[in-house]
């Protein structure tokens, strides 16, 4: 496990290589990633997650009172107000995970998927929306593992243009060149929506998916791995 904390009654983890691969659409062996989310479950003690099947867009899907359907909906977030346990995959791309504070009933649990298509697009703004839409008041956020702003090289009409959507986005390569920092303006997004963000993973160099390989990095490895960001309710679970 890359991280793991409880906050205020909720989980919140991110998985690295130890965990496995944890998505179904990338290749892998059907079989294979249901056993590695099966054995996820047990090692935290969690109800199903839930998953979605992410298009990089900005859907957000609301399990709240649902039951685990058979084929995981299209969307990019998730929204659970019951505390259904919800995960998210990447490999590159910002996992977020997102605690609403409730006045006298459980936390608004949240996350989304947030590559360059889906921040640029307000995906962010969307989640925050569908937890405030649960009556959250203050909400926390936690940006885990992505491709840093070192890292993450682009063309530059696209640094240009994403700039235009999300001034202070364009970061500096390490070989000079017009790069993204995600983690950073996904940071200055969620602080301008009055979200507070966690201090862990702040360093992002730390936390980058192409400069550890324990992370999993589609842009280093093309290969079938993606990482799972979670959050699940602990109220209620006997502690010892
Ligand atoms: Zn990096």
């Amino acid at each position: 496990m890359w991280f793991q904390t409880e906050w205020d009654g909720v989980g919140i983890a991110f998985t690295d290589a130890t965990e496995g691969n944890l998505a179904a659409h990338t290749g892998d062996e059907p079989e294979a990633v249901t056993r590695r989310r099966r054995a996820l479950e047990t090692e935290l003690g969690l109800a199903p997650v839930r998953w979605v099947r992410q298009v990089h867009g900005t859907v957000v899907h609301d399990v709240t009172g649902t039951h685990v359907p058979r084929t995981a909906p299209e969307a990019d977030a998730a929204v659970s107000a019951d505390g259904t346990p919800l995960g998210i995959l990447t490999a590159d791309c910002l996992p977020v995970v997102l605690v609403g504070e409730r006045p006298r009933a459980e936390p608004v649990l949240a996350v989304a998927h947030a590559g360059r298509k889906g921040l640029l697009e307000g995906v962010l703004q969307r989640t925050v929306a569908a937890v405030r839409g649960h009556g959250a008041t203050g909400i926390r956020a936690w940006i885990g593992p992505a491709v840093c702003g070192r890292c993450y090289e682009v063309p530059p009409e696209m640094a240009a243009q994403a700039q235009r959507v999300l001034p202070g986005i364009v970061s500096t390569t390490d070989r000079g060149t017009p790069g993204l920092d995600l983690p950073g303006a996904a940071r200055t997004l969620l602080g301008s929506l009055d979200v507070a963000v966690a201090p862990e993973g702040a360093d992002r160099t730390a936390w980058c998916t192409l400069e550890h390989t324990e992370l999993y990095s589609y842009r280093r490895d093309r290969t079938t791995g993606r990482l799972a960001g979670l959050v699940w309710s602990t109220a209620g679970k006997d502690d010892a």
